[in-house]
């Protein structure tokens, strides 16, 4: 039998897309599994922009796009960067496009790290990054935000992980899995330890426009002496609803770009053409679009809130992004147990939380419920939650 890679078998799959794949197999045509465990929407995207897409197709749109990306499209991106955050962005040396925000991060993280640096993570962290990590050869440094502080950073915890070692920090704000947007200050910390060693950030903004309660995404490229050190990760996913289209991208200053350029030509080429030009379109749609998206999903937020509180989950209340964590713990020993239960006895799927963390105990009593969802699918959610009263 052949072997496989010493770092294939370092990690496993991904907990996210397996519990989809349970709620899939579970599910039956009297009874579909109401899944809220992977993040991704279950309504329509812009029509708009899927006509734009159409169009690009109709047009012939069908060859290999520069390698880089679509011209229209990168300058789509660096109009909207301007507008959006005054961050001024050169398209033309400053700007990858990459299939999704999952590529952007891996190709940046190769194009920039040696086997042996280490790259600071934030605990709970995304599943992706621990095997990004292994993959790009990093050695991940884990800073826990506390959930009993309301995952606050500590910026004293933050200076301890830097070692001499210590060539970058990945991002995430607003946060999956805690719905965490980093605040001003934490920012601040953020820069100023960067600056000091100097260190590259690798910033995944996908859930910018997804922010409740007054709360603003501030891309840590925009502070002083940031833009020369971050890879700014993005993607079309969540901003417009098509997480399926896989189209991303990264803004990195113009040497760190051109590497990125290479590893992202000799993993991938590109990104589909026709819907990079649907791409284009889609950042140029006015503000009022990403307002009613944060209201569409302040909406949808508050509902599974009350629903999971009526039921006894106490949800973490996110400020950003569209997850909940909730304290399972009196319900089942495990999150695994939990989630697995869930699925299998009311036919609702969420992901465990120790798939969040570097020691699964520390997410063990703890399950993240998405809520990128329609009205009629929480509401069909909170029906068989209410089960939970005879467990
Ligand atoms: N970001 C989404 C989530 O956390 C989807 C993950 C994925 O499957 N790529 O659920």
């Amino acid at each position: 039998m052949p072997r496989t890679s010493r770092k294939a078998d370092q990690f496993s799959e991904s907990v996210i897309r397996e519990m989809t794949r349970l709620a899939a197999v579970t599910s039956t045509p009297q009874r579909p599994v109401v899944n809220l465990a992977q993040g991704f929407p279950d309504f329509a995207a812009p029509d708009v922009v899927k006509e734009a897409a159409r169009r690009a197709i109709r047009d012939d749109v069908n060859q290999y796009a520069i390698t880089w990306g679509a011209q229209s499209f990168r300058h789509a991106l660096a109009d909207k960067y301007r507008r959006h955050y005054g961050f001024h962005v050169d398209p033309e040396t400053q700007l990858t496009v990459t299939c999704g925000a999952t590529e952007g991060m891996i190709a940046s993280l190769l194009a920039v790290i040696d086997p042996g640096d280490e790259v600071i993570v934030f605990e709970p962290f995304y599943e992706n990054y621990g095997p990004d990590a292994v993959l790009s050869g990093a050695v991940p440094s884990y800073v826990v935000l506390d959930p009993a502080d309301g995952f606050a950073l500590d910026p004293q915890r933050l200076r301890a992980a830097v070692t001499p070692r210590t060539r970058g920090i990945i991002v995430n704000s607003p946060n999956n899995p805690t719905g965490k947007v980093f605040t001003a200050d934490e920012l601040g910390v953020i820069r100023d330890l960067c600056v000091e060693h100097d260190l590259v950030a690798f910033t995944d903004e996908i859930y910018e426009h997804i922010v409740y309660d007054g709360a603003s995404h501030t891309p840590l490229a925009t502070l002083d002496g940031m833009a020369e050190r971050t890879c700014t990760v993005n993607a079309l996913s969540k901003t417009y609803s098509v997480t399926g289209w896989r189209v991303g991208w990264v803004v990195a200053p113009p040497a760190l770009t051109a590497a990125i350029r290479k590893v992202h030509d000799f993993l991938t080429v590109g990104a589909a053409a026709p819907l990079q030009e649907a791409g284009a379109v889609a950042a140029a749609l006015p503000d009022a679009y990403y307002t009613s998206l944060g209201e569409f999903y302040r909406q949808r937020r508050d509902y599974l809130l009350g629903v999971l509180r009526d039921v006894g989950l106490e949800p973490v209340v996110p400020r950003g992004a569209y997850y909940t964590m909730v304290d399972c713990s009196p319900f089942a020993d495990s999150d695994v147990d939990f989630a697995k239960r869930l699925v299998t006895d009311l036919g609702v799927a969420c992901v465990p939380g120790s798939s969040f963390f570097r020691e699964p105990r520390l997410g063990a009593g703890i399950v993240r419920f998405a809520f990128c969802k329609e009205l009629a699918t929480l509401e069909a959610a909170a029906e068989r939650l209410a089960g939970l009263a005879t467990w």
